[in-house]
């Protein structure tokens, strides 16, 4: 399932340098509309820088990013949001004394209507807590209504990075459950390390290892693959 008015993300050869070190070589990944991708591998791996590539904030030493037929690299950050590419941010971003709903409002257009908001909080799983302070969430609705702000602006792909950072273990499965639930909607790009998680997505699985990309495929694949276990168990 996907929808036509999203554009195909590509990346050909991307590169990030800093100074003499190559954070991330030679990445070149498809990501078609409404799919939902897993990227992980283990810390310094690269793949928050190329998140950052993705969404402006960190120009490409090298390659090309494409969403559609518009090539995005170079571009500021303000504009490729407004092509309709949105990235949750590690760090909180809640209003904690203001509603679910209020929160998700002020996240909307201006001029968005009742039906809208409707639509999102349903999106969000979060129809029962409109109500409720942010602040007084728990810790992974707290993460779904970070997830709906972002949604607020009908962004057509969605960048995570590790959204289930200090959440428990059911807070982590119900958010896999979640974010399985955009797909064909939305095209969600997520970046992770708990294993439990990415096995619960189910989705496509991009592996990175010092900077490349050392295997994509099924995650049943994935973690059947002696080079990906050998990187997670550290013998290379
Ligand atoms: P990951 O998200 O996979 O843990 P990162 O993309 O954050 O990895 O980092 C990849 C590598 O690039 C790390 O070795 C990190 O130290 C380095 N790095 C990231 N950002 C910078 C920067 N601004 N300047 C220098 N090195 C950086
Ligand atoms: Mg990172």
């Amino acid at each position: 399932m996907s929808d036509a008015s999203i554009p195909v993300l590509k990346l050909n050869r991307v590169n990030k340098r800093f100074g003499n070190f190559a954070a991330v070589t030679d990445v070149s990944e498809v990501f078609a509309p409404g799919e939902l991708i897993c990227i992980i591998g283990p810390n310094g791996a690269g793949k928050s820088t190329l998140l950052n590539m993705i969404c402006g904030t960190l120009p490409l030493s090298e390659g090309s990013i494409e969403f559609g037929d518009i090539a995005i690299d170079g571009r500021a950050p303000e504009q490729i949001a407004k092509l309709g590419i949105a990235r949750k941010f590690q760090v909180p971003s809640v209003f904690e004394s203001l509603t679910v709903a209020d929160n998700l409002r002020l996240s909307m257009p201006r001029g968005a209507d009742s039906r809208r908001l409707e639509a999102l909080l349903a999106k969000v799983h979060l129809l029962g807590d409109r109500d409720v302070a942010a602040g007084n969430l728990p810790h992974g609705k707290k993460q779904w209504l970070e997830i709906g702000m972002a949604l607020a602006m009908e962004p057509k792909v969605l960048l995570l990075d590790e959204p289930t950072a200090g959440l428990s273990v059911d807070e982590t499965r119900d958010t896999a459950r979640f974010l399985k639930d955009l797909v064909g909607r939305v095209t969600v790009i997520v970046i992770e390390h708990d294993m439990a998680f990415v096995r619960e997505l189910g989705a496509r699985t991009i592996v990175m290892h010092h900077g490349a990309v050392i295997a994509s495929g099924p995650f049943d694949l994935i973690e059947s693959n002696e080079t990906v276990r050998d990187v997670y168990l550290g013998r290379r």
